[in-house]
C-alpha cells in the first residue's frame, strides 16, 4: 500500500490558525511512533493534523509551519519566493495563508530536497508557472520511485510540472528584493540533493532536513544520504554562521547556532560509538541492543524518528561505506 495515500481532511484543517509571533519560535506537536506504525505514517499524521502557524523572522521574511516541512517565504515589492512547498493535501490552505500574509504572487520555489513533505506543493505551483529551483539530483529523485530504508517512505514519479526547471550542482546565487540568497550543496547528507540557503543581510540560514529541531534525523540511504555527509554539511554551516544567525530547520521552530552545534556534536558522538561497535564486529541488532543513543534520547527522541530507527540508519551508513576503515 502506498503510505502516502491521504486520509480525508478534517474540517479543522480548513481553518488557518494565524499565530504571527515576531522574533519568537513557534511550537510544534511531536510524538513517538506507535507500535507497527512507520516513521512516515506517524509523521504524515502529524503533518495533516497540526495547525498551520506563521512566524515572522524579520521584515518580509516568514516561516509557515505544521503542514509538513517548514516553508519559508521571502517577499519583495512584487513577488514571493518560497523555500519548500509543504504537504500536497494542505496546499490550498498553505497557498491562502501565503497570499494573505505576503499579498504577492509566488513566482519562484526552491526545494531543499525531494521528500514529499517539502515538495507536496510542487505540482500546484509548477502548474501555475512558478519556477522551481533545486540541486540537480532533486529532479532525478522526484522522477523515479524511491524506497527509503527503515522509515517506510516510498515516493517519486512526480508529474513533469512538479520538477525543477532550474537546477544547479554545487552553488547558485539568487536575488529577492534586498536579500541575496546563496544556495549551497555540500555533497550527499540527508539526501543527495540537499540545498542550504543563506539569506543576507537577514542573517538567516534555511537548512532543510539536515537538521530538525529537535529530533533525530532521517538519513535517506536510498538517495546516498550518510551520517558522515550530515556531519560534513553541518560543519560547513557552522563555519558560515554566527551567534546572531537564525537557523530555520526542516521541521520545528527556528533556533540558534548553539543548538545546531549541540546537534552536530550529538551526531559525532553517536557516530563514534556506532563506528566502534561496527569495528568490533557487532551486528545491527546487537548495536541497537547496546542503545548507543541512550544519554541523548531525553533531548532528541521526542520526534517521529525513534532511537532504534536512527541507530539502524547510522549503522547502515557506516557499515555500508566505511566499516573496514
Ligand atoms: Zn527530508
Amino acid at each position: 500500500m502506498n503510505v502516502l495515500n491521504r486520509r480525508p481532511l478534517f474540517v479543522l484543517k480548513q481553518m488557518v490558525v494565524l499565530v504571527v509571533m515576531m522574533m519568537a519560535p513557534a511550537s510544534q506537536a511531536t510524538g513517538q511512533a506507535r507500535t507497527g506504525e512507520t516513521v512516515i505514517q506517524k509523521a504524515t499524521e502529524q503533518f495533516e493534523e497540526s495547525p498551520l502557524t506563521i512566524t515572522s523572522l524579520s521584515q518580509g521574511l516568514y516561516v509557515f509551519s505544521g503542514d509538513g516541512g517548514n516553508v519559508t517565504a521571502i517577499v519583495d515589492d512584487g513577488s514571493t519566493l518560497l523555500i519548500d512547498s509543504g504537504l500536497a493535501s494542505r496546499i490550498s490552505e498553505l497557498n491562502d495563508a501565503i497570499f494573505r500574509t505576503t499579498m504577492r504572487p509566488v513566482t519562484r520555489l526552491v526545494n531543499t530536497h525531494w521528500h514529499f513533505d517539502h515538495t507536496g506543493g510542487n505540482t500546484y505551483f509548477g502548474s501555475s508557472g512558478v519556477t522551481i529551483i533545486a540541486q540537480e539530483n532533486v529532479k532525478k529523485e522526484l522522477s523515479s520511485a524511491e524506497d527509503v530504508p527503515f522509515v517506510g517512505l516510498r515516493d517519486g514519479h512526480y508529474p513533469p510540472q512538479a520538477l525543477p526547471g532550474l537546477t544547479y550542482q554545487s552553488s547558485l546565487t539568487l536575488q529577492q528584493g534586498s536579500q541575496k540568497l546563496t544556495l549551497e550543496n555540500y555533497g550527499p547528507a540527508h539526501t543527495d540533493g540537499d540545498t542550504v540557503i543563506y539569506l543576507s543581510p537577514a542573517n538567516v540560514v534555511v537548512v532543510g532536513d539536515i537538521f530538525s529541531n529537535h529530533f533525530y534525523p532521517i538519513i535517506d540511504l536510498s538517495s546516498r544520504g550518510s551520517i558522515d555527509g550530515m556531519i560534513h554539511s553541518l560543519d560547513q554551516i557552522l563555519a558560515q554562521t554566527d551567534e546572531q544567525t537564525k537557523i530555520v530547520p526542516g521541521h520545528g521552530p527556528w533556533t540558534t547556532r548553539a543548538n545546531l552545534k549541540d546537534y552536530r556534536d550529538m551526531l559525532v558522538q553517536v557516530r563514534h560509538r556506532i563506528k566502534d561497535l561496527v569495528a568490533a564486529g557487532k551486528t545491527m541488532d546487537e548495536v541497537v541492543a547496546a542503545v548507543p543513543t541512550k544519554d541523548f534520547d531525553a533531548r532528541w527522541a521526542s520526534g517521529y524518528v525513534t532511537p532504534e530507527v536512527f541507530t539502524r540508519m547510522v549503522f547502515s551508513s557506516l557499515a555500508g561505506s566505511s566499516a573496514s576503515r
